[in-house]
């Protein structure tokens, strides 16, 4: 495992970072700014309308309101924000621990459909250690969720894994699988420039539902019967697994922590990978929070929290 997988101190953003753009499904104009957060904030969306927060949401599946499409986090209130998915892949990928994620629309801009104007606003900021040790949800044992021919499967492993396959009845997708480790290194080169993907045949639908209002082929992959609609062709050779491999890592960031574990997920979803995460939570012998040690030498040297609070640190 690569050593640079592990920090052991939390990181935010050095600092604010501003971007804009417009809803996927309600065309509107949104605009999100990244604000740096201090230690044990965790990824918080900051809902603001008329320029006054009107809701404080925490990035936790507990909070999940939605999952149709995209993922809607929402509070009791009613308040909502949508399509939280690839921006929360972008900060988890990039391990940013904390930041205050102010939006002023009901749903985080869509870009240009993947993570990868979210990772130069990152970069273009940077990050900034704190002096808080990073946690990290180990898994211990399988957990599995099937539904249909769907399946989500946590299973024990050294760093954070993720083996994604799908299969969709088209030529121009077919089976596509794909493993890695991740680390801000993979997910900037494998993961964050590849786009969400739509079927030309679901659109009339979806139109008539007032969803994808604002999808264009400016921000989605556009699969019709025989042929991909963008002029540009595929940014990469598999790139609706990768989107799926990137979406995955923003759903499963609403566990709360990073996770020291292997996801598998085979014709799955925001729904699925949900659904998995909360049923690891839910089951307290299946999971342990630890912490990575403070000198990075023996990068398998995770300490359960109680030992570690125990020593003093
Ligand atoms: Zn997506």
């Amino acid at each position: 495992m690569p050593r640079s997988i592990i920090s052991a101190r939390q990181t935010t953003l050095r600092r604010e970072v501003e971007l804009a753009g417009k809803g996927v499904h309600s065309g509107a104009p949104a605009s999100v700014v990244l604000h740096p957060a201090e230690a044990d904030t965790g990824l918080r969306f900051l809902v603001s309308k008329r320029g006054r927060i009107i809701a404080d949401i925490p990035a936790d599946v507990r909070n999940v309101k939605n999952l149709t499409l995209c993922t809607v986090l929402g509070d009791d209130s009613g308040v909502s924000i949508g399509t939280v998915e690839h921006l929360l892949s972008a900060l988890r990928g990039l391990n940013v621990d904390n930041c205050y994620i102010e939006v002023d629309s009901k749903e985080v801009p869509i870009m240009d459909g993947s993570a990868a104007e979210f990772v130069a606003a990152i970069d273009e900021v940077g990050l900034r250690e704190l002096n808080e040790t990073r946690r990290y949800i180990k898994v211990l044992k399988p957990v599995r969720v099937e539904e249909g021919e769907s399946l989500g499967e946590f299973t024990p492993h050294g760093c954070f894994h993720l083996d994604v396959e799908i299969d969709f009845d088209t030529p121009l997708i077919g089976r596509q699988r794909m493993e890695l480790d991740l680390t801000p290194q993979s997910f900037r080169t494998e993961l964050s420039r590849a786009r969400t993907f739509g079927f030309m045949r679901d659109v009339e639908k979806l139109w008539k539902a007032g969803l994808a209002l604002g999808a264009s082929l400016e921000n989605t992959v556009a699969v019709g019967d025989d042929r991909i609609l963008n002029t540009e062709g595929l940014r990469y050779h598999h790139e609706f697994v990768r989107h799926k491999m990137l979406d995955a890592v923003g759903d499963l960031s609403l566990a709360g922590y990073h996770i020291l574990g292997s996801y598998r997920s085979v014709r799955g979803g925001h729904r699925l990978n949900a659904y998995v995460v909360k049923a690891l939570l839910a089951d307290a012998s299946a999971w342990t929070l630890v912490q990575a040690p403070a000198s990075r030498n023996r990068e398998t040297n995770y300490r359960p929290m109680g030992l570690a609070l125990a020593a003093g640190e």
